[in-house]
């Protein structure tokens, strides 16, 4: 089943496999957001509110924090980021969630992990309203995801995935997709997403414990990656014509760069190109889905919330 080409992917001249551009599709859905922003702040007076909570001084969640409070305020929305120290006791935290939980001007809360040991991150993300819950890690919105109820939120990478697929004009119905990775923050809600009725796919979930891997990916239409481990993927484990989706983010040694490393992820991309027909790279694939993802849940729960009428899930 080779998917047909769409807007979101470059057909490449040397003949190897169509690259899904996330970047662009990430800005589609971002300009989306943006013109819901408006229409909301026009028909209610409501101008959605992303508030994220940092604690500690992690450099890589610093990072995707100030990068989630920027884009959320180019979108037009109030963005806030709540900095807190690494000694927080988990009641200090749960405090400020709960202070938000009753701020009618904060949309969405988003808790960013890993949080300092001494803070069980359950405890956190249960007591975030779920109707908040825009990272969509509640149990509540997880059971919704799982029972196909829309009104919840669903995890803002595997939701991006989706977007991306759709995007790209890949067809999902009756098609044999296979997850490599279980997490509850990708694998487990991208297989309830794809085999939601309507979705139709027949998805198949690896793991560390899987028999015979290649023997499961080499039957997959569509392959999606998130695993965790630089280019695990190679090439004889696809098969031909697949649709490739590299969820993984992994640094690695690159002394021809400034920094002396590189992200790759957990796809041999290179490889992989001569045999997929189309693939996603890394950077530039899945990753600026996540934060586009998270401001359209964060425009959605506020439509949500004002009573306004909601005519998309993303
Ligand atoms: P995770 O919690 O570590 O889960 C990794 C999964 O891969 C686990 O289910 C694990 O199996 C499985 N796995 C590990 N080694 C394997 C092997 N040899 N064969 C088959 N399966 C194997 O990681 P995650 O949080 O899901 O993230 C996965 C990757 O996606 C990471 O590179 C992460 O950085 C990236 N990521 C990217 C974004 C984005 O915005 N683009 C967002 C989230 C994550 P077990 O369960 O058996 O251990």
């Amino acid at each position: 089943m080779r998917a047909e080409p769409a807007a979101a992917t470059a057909v490449q001249e040397d003949g190897g496999a169509r690259i899904v551009d996330g970047a662009a599709v990430a800005r589609g859905v971002r300009a989306r957001v943006a013109d819901e922003v408006a229409s909301l702040r026009a028909s209610h007076g409501v101008t959605p509110g992303l508030s994220v909570v940092l604690v500690g001084d992690d450099p890589a969640s610093a990072v995707y924090v100030r990068n989630k409070e920027k884009q959320s305020v180019e979108a037009g929305m109030r963005g806030e980021t709540i900095r807190m120290p690494a000694t927080t006791t988990q009641n200090e935290l749960l405090a400020v969630v709960d202070r938000l939980n009753a701020d009618e001007r904060v949309h969405g809360i988003l808790v960013q992990m890993p949080l300092p040991k001494q803070i069980d991150p359950n405890a956190v993300l249960r007591r975030i309203r779920p109707e908040k819950d825009v990272d969509g890690f509640h149990p509540v919105n997880v059971g919704k995801l799982l029972i196909g109820e829309t009104d919840g939120f669903a995890p803002c990478t595997p939701a991006g995935v989706m977007v991306l697929l759709e995007e790209a004009g890949v067809p999902l119905r009756g098609a044999e997709v296979v997850v490599i990775g279980r997490s509850n923050i990708v694998g487990k809600p991208m297989a309830a997403l794809l085999v939601q009725a309507g979705v139709d796919a027949t998805v198949t979930v690896c793991h560390s414990r899987t028999r015979d891997l290649a023997s499961h990916t080499r039957r997959a239409d569509v392959l999606i990656a998130a695993i965790g481990r630089a280019r695990f993927v190679t090439a004889d484990m696809l098969k031909p014509g697949a649709v490739v989706i590299d969820v993984g983010m992994n640094r690695i040694d690159d002394p021809t760069t400034k920094t002396g490393t590189r992200l790759v992820g957990d796809v041999d991309f290179d490889a992989a190109r001569s045999v997929a027909a189309a693939i996603t790279p890394v950077p530039g694939g899945v990753g600026p889905m996540t934060i586009a993802m998270l401001l359209a849940n964060t425009v959605r729960a506020a439509r949500q919330l004002a009573g306004a009428p909601v005519a998309a899930l993303r």
